[in-house]
């Protein structure tokens, strides 16, 4: 079985660089927030291929000597998080193969919808799968592939996956980017600054990478693009039909950090227009606006911005809480959360307080924020959402839970607003999402607010698992 559609990943990779692997691992610490389970790089110096991955946060996974030991001018890294019981050193990506024409290396940031059934026919043929990752599939397609050169390989095994893929690849003497043909996560070029470093190219998820390493960011992969560096230079290549782009829009409202600049856009700015026309929308009379930090707080400028409320920072959050800590006593309430959030009673006490974040998943935080605020104070709740209601999973590489965890699934906004205890709640609309490109929604995938899937979930065990949740759902 594989660990299907749960997995949040970066990936980053360094091409013509003195010293690419350490400008990996600046970019990996850039793009931690996407993926805290396990890191690696590997890099090439010319004849062998070097490794190094291990489960924990990049700070702890590589130290001076690591880094040292990963020589040469190319390198590709990759961040990894899962929820499942999946998550071991194995499934720790960049995986490196060898086969027939050398050694070969592979970071993935997306997940296939058609991996069950084309790691079955290759397990039927003889290939031997070492991890639960559909990424793997990818490397048996391109070492049994007739294709004599790489890129014939690499185009003939892309052919063949269906799904979300944002791909690194390196050789001995290469680096291979690609790009689903819908563009489903996101990947961005960036070039060292000229006479700094040569030529040197990088290429990574988030624009937020490229700033850190002083690169300057020069487009987007396109989607269905594939480019290859190489001792010529840059290489760009369109090997399939043109598809409807379906660039997520989850990395607008949540994932992207808000200094990236995402499918040629401020993450930063869209969230405040978010919050702007969530205020439009939903406006309610009140003394002032408060985010849930980090997430919500560019959403709570525009919205504090369009209401002409203040803006307070009712929810203080430690930046120093680690992933494991000592389970509390039963009687410690709200723990979970209130290790990562603080309520101030100094801004709080007898206010009327709208709370602004950007979604709702389990509802279970949302109601223990909720309850720190009036416990701080406040006389009134009002929540309000910066996306609409989150009603199905996703399948191309963001972490929601299944359906039935999902509370805007079988929840109306009404039920959801008793099950938090607000005093009013209060989401984004479909056509506000897309305020700020004019409400052209084309281009976007928005499945996990529609239950409109732009690419169909093929493998057999998972549909039917899916169908008896929508059967669920009808009672
Ligand atoms: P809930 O009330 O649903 O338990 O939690 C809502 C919080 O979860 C929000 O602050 C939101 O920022 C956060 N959130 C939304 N999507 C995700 C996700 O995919 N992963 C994680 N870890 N948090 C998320
Ligand atoms: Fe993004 Fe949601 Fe589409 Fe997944 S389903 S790719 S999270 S918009
Ligand atoms: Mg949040």
């Amino acid at each position: 079985m594989f660990d299907k559609f749960r997995e949040e990943c970066a990936v980053m990779g360094v091409y013509g660089h003195p010293e690419a692997a350490n400008m990996v691992y600046l970019g990996l610490y850039a793009l931690q927030h996407r993926g805290q389970e396990s890191s690696g790089i590997v890099s090439s110096d010319g004849k062998i291929l070097i490794s190094h991955r291990q489960m924990g946060l990049v700070a702890d996974v590589f130290k001076e000597d690591v880094i040292k030991r990963l020589e040469g001018p190319s390198a590709i890294g990759h961040n990894r998080y899962s929820t499942t019981g999946q998550s071991h050193l194995r499934n720790a990506q960049p995986f490196v193969v060898e086969y027939s024409q050398g050694p070969i290396a592979i970071a993935h940031n997306g997940n296939l919808v058609n991996a069950q059934v084309l790691r079955e026919e290759l397990e039927t043929s003889g290939s031997i799968f070492q991890s639960t990752s559909d990424t793997e599939v990818i490397i048996h397609l391109i070492a049994t592939s007739k294709e004599s050169s790489l890129m014939g390989r690499v185009v003939e095994a892309l052919s063949r996956v269906r799904g979300a893929y944002s791909l690194l690849f390196i050789t001995l003497d290469r680096m291979i980017a690609a790009r689903d043909p819908m563009g489903f996560r996101p990947l961005v070029l960036g070039k060292f600054k000229a006479g700094k470093n040569r030529d040197g190219f990088v290429v990574a998820s988030e624009t937020c990478a490229l700033d850190l390493i002083e690169a300057d960011y020069v487009r987007e992969v396109e989607p269905g693009e594939i480019i290859t560096f190489g001792p010529k230079g840059m290489e760009s290549l369109r090997p399939f039909p043109a598809a409807p782009h379906a660039k997520c829009i989850f990395e607008y409202i949540y994932f992207s950090r808000p200094d990236s600049n995402l499918y040629g856009r401020s993450v930063y700015q869209v969230r405040k227009e978010l919050g702007r026309q969530l205020a439009r929308e939903n406006g309610v009379p009140a003394d002032l606006v408060t985010p849930v930090p980090d997430s919500g707080v560019p959403a709570a400028i525009g919205y504090a911005e369009e209401s002409g409320l203040p803006l307070e920072f009712g929810l203080i959050r430690n930046h120093y809480v680690g992933r494991t800590f000592i389970e509390p006593q039963q009687s410690i309430r709200h723990f979970g959360v209130k290790i990562k959030l603080n309520a101030q009673r100094a801004v709080l006490q007898g206010k009327r307080v709208v709370v602004v974040d950007d979604s709702i998943v389990r509802g279970t935080t949302s109601r223990k924020i909720v309850r720190m605020l009036r416990d701080a104070g406040a006389k009134e709740v009002h929540m309000r959402i910066s996306s609409p209601p989150t009603i199905s999973p996703c399948y191309y590489g963001i972490d929601t839970p299944t359906r039935s965890e999902l509370i805007a699934s079988s929840s109306s906004v009404e039920e959801i607003r008793k099950f938090v205890d607000a005093d009013s709640l209060a989401y984004l609309s479909h056509d506000g999402m897309y305020v700020f490109v004019k409400g052209k929604t084309e281009g976007f995938c928005d499945a996990c607010f529609s239950g409109n899937y732009p690419v169909h979930f093929e493998d057999e065990g998972h549909t039917r698992q899916l169908h008896l949740f929508d059967a669920l759902q009808q009672r």
